[in-house]
């Protein structure tokens, strides 16, 4: 039974990348038929930040990836917060102590700082590894009594992995194939704090462990962590689930990773909803209030690090993790491309189901103080402008003057295509519209022709002189779709009323 799980810390909001790992931990799961897990690593309580735990929830909920357990779940496997289970690690690093794999160290702080700086300052590099573990503090070089003494005496101690001086720690990645690191690179890395508190680490693998899970797939940022964690199952005598480290999400250049910072700062977000900062009140903008539909979202998500192998780009979810296999996760990262994004957002709103786009729009209407139309008459305006959009948002600025007329002409357009002659001829044109009995956009397209060829008017600045009539400015849809939509009565209102504002010019 395949068990995989996405394990974020709250120390913030979920950044996109980490809506990604998730989103590819659910495909996976659901297309082996296994289960997905929640579970909330917040062992860290100088990194823990309000609100975020629940911002994660909605933000994964939103996003419409449904979890099997987790905190507000349930599940034979919780608790699934690690604050929760807090009991439950010390006695493995106790066991780890006791077979000679860690052991207490007593230094402070202070005292590896000083180090540090000492080390680095003659050139060389600082950390506690098999290297300098024999001049330190710690249960290795202190005698048993003295260890005692101090733990007795309630001074502070943490408790250190002991890695191998010199092993080449071998691995198979599901992505990057075999996985090689000299455990002379590594350091005695802390499993156990002074807050009697686990680190990451140690909980992360008590907790793989025991909720047995098969499948550890997660962003590339841990790797150089999985050796460690390899030597961890190794020293508590457990297998190790399989591995898959995915590719980082890039900047639109290329050139690093997309952090948290960037999104505002470059014109898109980086967050799945709106994250106010609980410290600073700083508002990060997110997809929801951005006006994406998460199921374009989660689709645009997928495409950047994998892809079905065909020619599939707009695709849901049930299509997604039918299709989706770790072999076709690239290796290399995946640059974000903010124009993409949009494109699949445009994609998503031409087949959305036309009575949510209706709904959708009399809202934004009603802020407008338009209210009382007609469900046919928005859908006629929405099959309209439509493919001009990306959100629906977009609805008012490509459809506002389907409900209101307009109040000024745009100068430049004006300028560009009124002339003297306009008044005279689309006044002639006017009259004949008075007389068309079927109010059609061909039948009116035609009236329109005819007169261009009887009087010989110049036809460019005719229909641009209309438009602008009808619109205030020279965008919108086909011309006579637009006379259709707005009907005989209002057609004539705006060509009259304009032609009297504008006037001669
Ligand atoms: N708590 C870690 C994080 O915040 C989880 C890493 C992992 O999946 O092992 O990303």
């Amino acid at each position: 039974m395949v068990r995989v799980r996405f394990a974020p810390s709250p120390t913030g909001p979920l950044h996109i990348g980490g809506v990604r790992t998730a989103l590819y931990n659910y495909f996976f799961a659901k297309k082996q038929g296994g289960k997905l897990i929640l579970r909330i690593e917040d062992t860290d309580q100088t990194r823990f930040v309000e609100g975020a735990e629940k911002y994660i929830q909605e933000s994964l909920k939103w996003s419409g990836i449904h979890f099997d357990e987790g905190p507000n779940i349930g599940g034979e496997f919780g608790p699934y917060r690690q604050s929760e289970r807090k009991e439950l690690y010390r006695q493995y690093a106790d066991q780890l102590i006791e077979d000679g794999y860690a052991y207490y160290a007593f230094d402070t702080a202070e005292e590896l700082k000083a180090l540090r700086e000492k080390e680095e300052a003659e050139g060389h590099k600082f950390q506690y590894d098999s290297k300098h573990r024999k001049d330190l503090n710690n249960s290795l070089t202190l005698s048993k009594e003295e260890v005692e003494k101090k733990i007795a005496a309630g001074e502070n101690f943490t408790i250190r992995l002991l890695v191998p001086e010199d092993e080449e720690i071998v691995f198979t990645d599901i992505i990057r194939g075999e996985v090689k690191v000299h455990s002379s690179n590594m350091d005695d890395k802390i499993i156990f704090k002074s807050d009697g508190m686990p680190t990451y680490h140690l909980a992360n693998i008590v907790d793989d462990h025991l909720m047995e899970i098969t499948h550890v797939i997660r962003g590339e940022e841990w790797l150089p962590s999985a050796p460690l964690h390899i030597l961890l199952y190794r020293y508590l005598g457990w297998d190790a689930p399989e591995f898959a480290h995915l590719p980082l999400l890039l900047k639109p250049d290329g050139k690093g990773k997309l952090s948290k910072r960037d999104g505002d700062r470059l014109g898109f977000p980086v967050f799945p909803m709106e994250w106010t900062d609980p410290q600073t009140n700083e508002i990060s903008s997110g997809y929801k209030e951005s006006g994406y539909f998460p199921e374009a979202f989660i689709n645009m998500l997928a495409f950047l690090g994998w892809n079905p192998g065909d020619e599939r780009e707009i695709m849901s979810m049930d299509e997604m993790t039918e299709a989706f296999s770790l072999d076709r996760v690239s290796k290399s990262g995946a640059r974000f491309d903010a124009d993409k994004a949009k494109w699949f957002n445009h994609e998503y709103l031409q087949k959305y189901p036309m009575e949510k786009l209706v709904s959708a729009f009399k809202e934004l209407l009603k802020k407008e103080n338009i209210e009382e139309v007609c469900d046919d008459y928005i859908e006629k305006v929405i099959k309209a402008i439509k493919d001009r959009a990306d959100f629906v948002e977009d609805f008012i600025p490509h459809g506002l003057y389907f409900f209101k007329r307009p109040e000024s002409y745009d100068e430049v357009a004006v300028k560009k295509h009124w002339r003297e002659n306009s008044v005279t001829n689309i006044g002639l044109i006017a009259e004949e519209f008075e007389k068309c009995e079927e109010w059609k956009a061909d039948i009116l397209e035609n009236i329109v022709k005819e007169q261009i060829e009887k009087h010989e008017m110049p036809g460019g600045k005719i229909f641009n002189g209309i438009r602008i009539l009808l619109v205030g400015a020279s965008s919108g849809p086909h011309l006579f779709d637009i006379l259709e939509i707005l009907g005989k009565e209002e057609s004539l209102i705006r060509l009259k009323e304009g032609i009297a504002n504008i006037g001669q010019e």
